[in-house]
């Protein structure tokens, strides 16, 4: 018997994209640790990103290196059944890349986070701090 939702099913049949997952969490604990508040998977915004910061209208996903085609030692297609994987996996980079305009053209910022980058970080990667701080109150003071 068939449960499932339409909703669901189509979101099963995307198929790669799952919640909660080991580089999630990781991300998730830093940001909380760094006193972020934030919401998981809305499903009411363009692509369900990952997590979302609404006081910095920030989507963040949280993308497999492999599934996702990063440019790193993980993201490597497999030297077997190439023509398959890269047809695959450059099918979710064009998707990731319409989700990520389709949240910029609502006026969200839209960061990537890399399963690589964040596996083992004990720290938010940089490019996450950055985008986060400064505060409205520091941000004109610049380096002199
Ligand atoms: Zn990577």
């Amino acid at each position: 018997m068939d449960r499932l939702t339409p909703q669901q099913r189509s979101s099963r049949m995307a198929g790669v994209r799952q919640k909660h997952t080991a580089p999630e969490l990781r991300l998730r604990s830093l940001l909380h640790a760094a006193g972020y508040r934030f919401r998981l998977h809305r499903g009411d915004l363009p692509g369900t990103p990952d997590i979302v910061l609404p006081s910095r209208r920030t989507a963040i996903f949280v993308n497999g290196c492999f599934w996702h085609g990063h440019d790193c030692r993980a993201g490597r297609a497999p030297t077997s059944n190439q023509a398959y994987w890269s047809e695959k996996i450059s099918g979710n980079q064009v998707r990731d890349r319409l989700k990520a305009s389709a949240l910029e053209n609502l006026g969200w910022r839209v960061l990537t986070v890399w399963e690589c980058e964040i596996k083992k970080a004990s720290a938010l990667p940089d490019h996450v701090a950055e985008c986060l701080t400064p505060l409205p109150w520091h941000s004109q003071s610049g380096q002199s």
